[in-house]
């Protein structure tokens, strides 16, 4: 039947992977669905545009069981890496700033404190942040010291109290309102964890403002001048940059399914204006070089959509590396903004408004190119595991 306006795009999941999805995993998905139609997707462009994401949502999502889901006890659902992926695609194919409020909350705040904190640490924060009560933020990056944080200038002095932290952190993802701040500062023996309070005297949080990625996200500079914490601040289990580090493989790995749903996204609306659009008489998707797009956007999807399901699976059986992560995170999201970048093509001039989900998903996507290790970084990490050198310096 030749394409008319009215024909219907297919179900792009044409080898149908979701299908290796368990029953609570398609639940996840259609759960994270059908909130963030209702509640996300009638208002997200015009969030993005005025540069905002709404507090409330954040008890909303700890009431689905959302925040932290991947994690045990302490009121957190305990759910497999794949449904926390699962979500994570959810989530993105709604907007990368939903997506990285729940890994920020999840894997970058809540997981340091139930993988590397005093029972104390973890009784009084991991229920409300599990309930979304309470919002987490991770400061790692510093204006100075990006791809290189273990050069970071963040100190905490030990004295008889407790510690004395200065430093300044850039960038970082949900500090405007975040109630504690997961902050990595240098000390005497090390880089170490420690937990700051919002409201703790000399913490300030400033948002940051004229970005063109990530609009619906709320992004800071946090300044810690002088800032006298309890000795029990500290989180106790690890020292090193292999704190952090761990933490951002958690939410790498979130990233590697996050950024398939910003891509779908694209996918979908490019499908179905090509189906829809007419010009030389017939839909523009009748062109064959609009389908060869199509069809290699819906391959390289799918290629992707199976690396991240595969890495789900490795993760569950606990045998996950971060170099693995690493590959997922770098081939994951460059194909997520190149399809982004093929949708935008396929829909003309319309493909850069808002009307469109394409420019705001294509925007947000410069940013999950950079942020928890750039495109460049994790290569070097994928280059280090395939000849055994290091290139980083
Ligand atoms: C919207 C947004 C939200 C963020 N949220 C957070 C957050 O919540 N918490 C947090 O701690 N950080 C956050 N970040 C910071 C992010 O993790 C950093 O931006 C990222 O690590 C890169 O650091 P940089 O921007 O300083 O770039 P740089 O490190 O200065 O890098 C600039 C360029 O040089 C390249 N480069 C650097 N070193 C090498 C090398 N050895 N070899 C080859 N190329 C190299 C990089 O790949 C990049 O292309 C966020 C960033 C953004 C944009």
């Amino acid at each position: 039947m030749p394409p008319s306006a009215t024909s219907q795009p297919a179900n792009i999941d044409l080898l149908r992977i979701d299908d290796q999805l368990t029953s609570e995993e398609r639940l996840v998905r259609d759960t994270v669905r059908s909130y963030t139609a209702d509640r996300v997707m009638p208002h997200i462009a015009d969030w993005f545009e005025a540069g905002t994401l709404p507090r409330e949502l954040v008890p909303e999502l700890g009431k689905l069981g959302l925040l932290g889901m991947h994690l045990t006890g302490y009121g957190c659902a305990g759910m497999g890496a794949v449904a926390y992926g699962v979500t994570c695609r959810e989530m993105e194919a709604a907007d990368s700033g939903l997506r990285s409020l729940v890994s920020v909350q999840g894997s970058l705040s809540m997981y340091p404190i139930w993988r590397y904190g005093s029972e104390a640490q973890k009784e009084e924060w991991l229920p409300r942040m599990a309930a979304g009560e309470a919002i987490g933020c991770f400061g790692l990056t510093e204006p100075d010291h990006g791809s290189d944080p273990g050069s970071m200038k963040t100190y905490a002095k030990p004295n008889d109290k407790g510690w004395v932290l200065s430093g300044t952190k850039m960038w970082i993802t949900n500090g405007p309102i975040a109630d504690v701040a997961v902050v990595w500062a240098d000390t005497p023996d090390g880089i170490r964890g420690f937990l700051v309070p919002r409201g703790t005297r000399g913490f300030t949080a400033q948002t940051i403002h004229k970005k063109m990625s990530l609009r619906a996200s709320l992004t800071a500079e946090l300044h810690f001048d002088e800032v006298k914490l309890p000795a029990d601040a500290v989180l106790p289990g690890v020292t090193g940059l292999k704190g952090p580090l761990s933490c951002l493989s958690e939410a790498r790995f979130g990233i590697v399914w996050g950024a398939l749903g910003a891509a779908r996204a694209c996918l979908e609306s490019a499908l179905d204006y090509a189906c829809t659009r007419e010009q030389f008489g017939k839909p523009i998707g009748g062109f064959q070089l609009t389908q060869s797009k199509l069809a290699w956007m819906l391959a390289d999807l799918t290629r992707a959509q199976l690396l991240a399901l595969h890495l789900g699976r490795l993760k569950e059986a606990g045998k996950v590396t971060p170099e693995q992560v690493s590959l997922g995170k770098m081939a994951n999201v460059r194909t997520a903004i190149d399809i982004a970048r093929q949708a935008r093509t396929i829909l003309g001039a319309n493909g850069i408004t808002l009307e469109y989900p394409v420019i705001r998903h294509e925007n947000n996507l410069e940013s999950v190119l950079t942020y928890e290790g750039t495109e460049e970084i994790h290569a070097l990490a994928v280059g280090q595991a395939l000849t055994g050198l290091s290139a980083y310096r």
